[in-house]
């Protein structure tokens, strides 16, 4: 009867036992009566949605559809297309307001020298994720630390 399990089936199981996980320690720290406990199921909620949770890899490059592979957390591109993962950093650091020039896929220009070069430098591919997976991530972001600020304050009292 030993099955292996599909894609779907793991993801599933994924899925329940991090909330399973989450659920737990919210009980845990609603029986203690500790406010400060609050934080455990708040941070693993945040380290299941960025870094765990079942999702589609979402890089979108200047010419293209959203990439559909599979990847494992929000922050993490697809491990199919190696070049994903480069694009998505990128993308996230631009949307927390890091501004850092597109990557130069070409050699660098030719100086002002250098008249016989006529090749223009290559356009850098700038990519983009996929709108709801960046709002998803920002709203996570936000709720994360929100949730943390209010168990630091409620604590304090
Ligand atoms: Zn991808």
């Amino acid at each position: 009867m030993a099955r292996r399990p599909t894609r779907a089936e793991r993801n599933r199981n994924k899925i329940i036992m991090w909330w399973g996980a989450a659920i737990l320690l919210g009980v845990f720290a609603w029986n203690q009566g500790r406010v400060e406990l609050w934080i455990l199921p708040i941070l693993v909620i945040a380290y299941y949605e960025l870094c765990a949770v079942p999702t589609l890899c979402g890089v979108e490059t200047s010419r293209g559809h959203p990439c559909k592979n599979q990847a494992y957390g929000r922050l993490i591109a697809c491990k199919d297309q190696p070049s994903h993962a480069v694009y998505k950093n990128d993308a996230l650091l631009r949307m927390l307001g890091f501004r850092r020039p597109p990557r130069q896929v070409s050699a660098p220009a030719p100086g002002p020298h250098d008249r016989t070069a006529t090749e223009l430098p290559m356009e850098p591919q700038v990519a983009t994720i996929e709108s709801k997976q960046t709002l998803i991530t920002l709203l996570t972001v936000v709720g994360t630390i929100a949730g943390v600020v209010q168990v630091f304050l409620a604590a304090k009292n």
